[in-house]
């Protein structure tokens, strides 16, 4: 695997491909787990050269204090990223991301999207994202992005941008990894209190019973009862919301089976975990 940390390095290596050569791109904020090579094993079966980054972005946590604690084991990163037969890690400082007096501003308005559900909550975060991922897609130029649908509306809100902007990339999205007892796999859960560990896969029973209740209830009923679950959970809700997949509005009616999504954020405790589900 070879290692580029400046921009200038990592496209003077992608000269010397040949143009027919495929680049499948995977970003990452590192603390790799099982979901993050799942993204990986998608883009080795589709590209020729799998590229994936390792960038915690400062500019989408809203709280310091979040960024410091994100946990960062890069010499663990690199040792996973060698097994799974990556061929380029993208490691780049703050500075080769963020030069300093570079206009990195982006002229689309994608706040009917950015706004709601995880928005609400975390104003400014994906403003940050879609900072990111622009700035990562112009460096890498793939012509696959692999994204978790773990992340629900980050990669509709990519999707928009890359639609938006007319950019090249082709989004490929990959189904959440889950824990056995279904918590969704996150960089996060190492900070789950071991005492609460056995109740963080209430969200996970929750967006199941809401897919159960949907073949007898309509969307706001659902959401009721999904939300009188978690209520008796230890986990403090800030959002459930049953919305259109393709423009995140919440919906009255049922769409057909693949078009709406359950999105639920909650704390347990200090940790904030987000899930969702296909209804
Ligand atoms: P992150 O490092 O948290 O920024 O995540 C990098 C990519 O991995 C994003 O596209 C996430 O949606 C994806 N991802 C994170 N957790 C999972 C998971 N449990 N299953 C599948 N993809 C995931």
């Amino acid at each position: 695997m070879q290692v580029f940390s400046t921009v200038a390095n990592y496209q003077a290596y992608r000269d010397t491909l040949f143009p027919s050569t495929s680049i499948g791109f995977v970003p990452t904020m590192g603390a790799l787990h099982p979901g993050h090579l799942s993204l990986i094993e998608k883009a080795r079966e589709m590209s020729d050269k799998v590229v994936v980054s390792i960038f915690v972005n400062p500019l989408q946590f809203n709280e310091n204090s979040d960024f410091v604690k994100y946990p960062k084991p890069l010499d663990r990163d690199i040792h996973m990223l060698c097994q799974y037969d990556t061929d380029v890690l993208f490691l780049p400082t703050n500075d080769e991301m963020y030069p300093p007096g570079k206009d990195l501003s982006i002229k689309v308005d994608l706040s009917a999207y950015t706004e709601v559900l995880e928005g609400k909550f975390r104003p400014g975060h994906f403003d940050g994202v879609i900072t990111v991922v622009h700035r990562l897609l112009k460096i890498i130029q793939p012509d696959f992005l692999f994204m978790g649908l773990k992340d629900f509306q980050q990669q509709t809100i990519i999707r928009h941008l890359i639609e938006s902007c007319s950019i090249s990339t082709q989004l490929q999205t990959v189904e959440t990894v889950r824990e056995e007892d279904g918590l969704a796999m996150s960089s996060r859960n190492v900070r789950i209190d071991t005492s609460l560990r056995p109740e963080a896969n209430k969200l996970y029973e929750t967006l199941m019973l809401a897919r159960e209740l949907r073949k007898k209830f309509l969307p706001g009923e659902v959401k009721q009862r999904c939300l009188e679950k978690l209520a008796a959970s230890p986990f403090e809700v800030e959002y459930f919301e049953i919305v259109s997949a393709n423009n995140l509005q919440p919906v009255t009616d049922w769409k057909p089976s693949g078009e709406t999504v359950a999105c639920v954020a909650a704390w347990l405790n200090d940790v904030r975990l987000i899930d969702n589900m296909m209804l």
